[in-house]
């Protein structure tokens, strides 16, 4: 019987687990992240893997989720926010290591294919999945397999530059200015209401106030649903897929599922639009069980 083990390798925690042949979780667990180690940090990951065949008593096929992708180009993991791993062959090592192949990829790419197998995506043909949090992430599955893309950066489409007009174009980590993550992360939907109010809240409280009819806070929230809805249409104008999956925290604003396909026609180059936005079935466990999915 087949058994899939699946890592998110965190900033902060390692996790793995392992599935059947049916998705059905077998085990799951987690250790700290060793931070700024990478010997450390590939101990880890090869002792989870060990512990859990050992346990089980079955070979493995491991797949890794990450933050982050290999370069094509050389092989070594560039665009981490876990910088120690930036310019490691991350792969080969835990290859040698564990005396297997290994298929690693950005963990957007795991969400948006653990949702495609078996989450709010399942059974369509095109799923675009995007996580809405500390920073904005994006994967593509097209017929159940993860689209990397020649440059290994097929749907990372937070740094595109939001389209429309915006009265300030905030700087962005990755030098650029104006990216979609600026506005539309966690930390972007807080600094576009302290722009606009002097306020500095938390996304859930600006939620909460928008929910209890405060003009600020629902005027916050309207502007971020016409941004989503602006940078979800050109997606959807390229990629047309049948569903978009939205994780992260800001997935949690039941509002989205409605108020964003209101707007979004205006940009979308079609008389009617079947593309469906909805919430992610596995939330958090997505990247984990995706990366497990790496493997048919
Ligand atoms: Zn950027």
């Amino acid at each position: 019987m087949s058994l899939r083990v699946g890592i998110d390798l965190g900033g902060t925690k390692i996790e793995i687990v392992a599935l059947d042949g049916d998705g059905g979780e077998l085990l799951r667990r987690r250790v700290a992240t060793p931070r700024d180690d990478y010997p450390g940090t590939l101990a880890a990951v090869a002792g989870l893997v060990e512990e859990v065949e050992r346990e089980l008593g079955r070979r493995a096929s491991v797949g890794v989720g990450m933050p982050g992708a290999e370069s094509p180009a050389t092989g070594l993991v560039k665009n981490a926010n876990s910088t120690w791993l930036i310019g490691r062959p991350l792969r080969q090592d835990l290859q040698a290591r564990l005396k297997r192949e290994i298929r690693l990829a950005n963990d957007a790419n795991c969400f948006a294919l653990s949702e495609a197998k078996d989450g709010a995506g399942k059974g369509a043909e095109v799923v675009f999945g995007v996580i809405l949090g500390t920073g904005v992430g994006g994967g593509l599955v097209v017929h159940g397999k993860v689209l990397a893309g020649v440059n290994g950066i097929a749907g990372e489409w937070g740094h595109n530059r939001l389209p429309g007009d915006e009265a300030d174009w905030p700087a962005c980590y990755c030098g650029r200015r104006g990216c979609v993550e600026t506005f539309l992360s966690g930390p972007g939907l807080r600094r576009d209401h302290h722009r606009v109010t002097g306020a500095d809240l938390e996304p859930a409280a600006i939620a909460q106030l928008a929910a209890a009819g405060d003009g600020a806070g629902e005027a916050t929230l309207a502007r971020y649903e016409i941004r989503l809805a602006r940078a979800l249409a050109q997606v959807i104008n390229i990629l047309d897929p049948d569903v978009i999956v939205l994780g992260g925290g800001l997935s949690n604003l039941d509002r989205l599922y409605e108020n964003v396909p209101r707007h979004w026609h205006r940009d979308i180059f079609s008389d009617a639009v079947a593309t469906r936005l909805v919430r992610h079935r596995h939330g958090d466990s997505s990247g984990v069980r995706g990366a497990a999915w790496l493997w048919p």
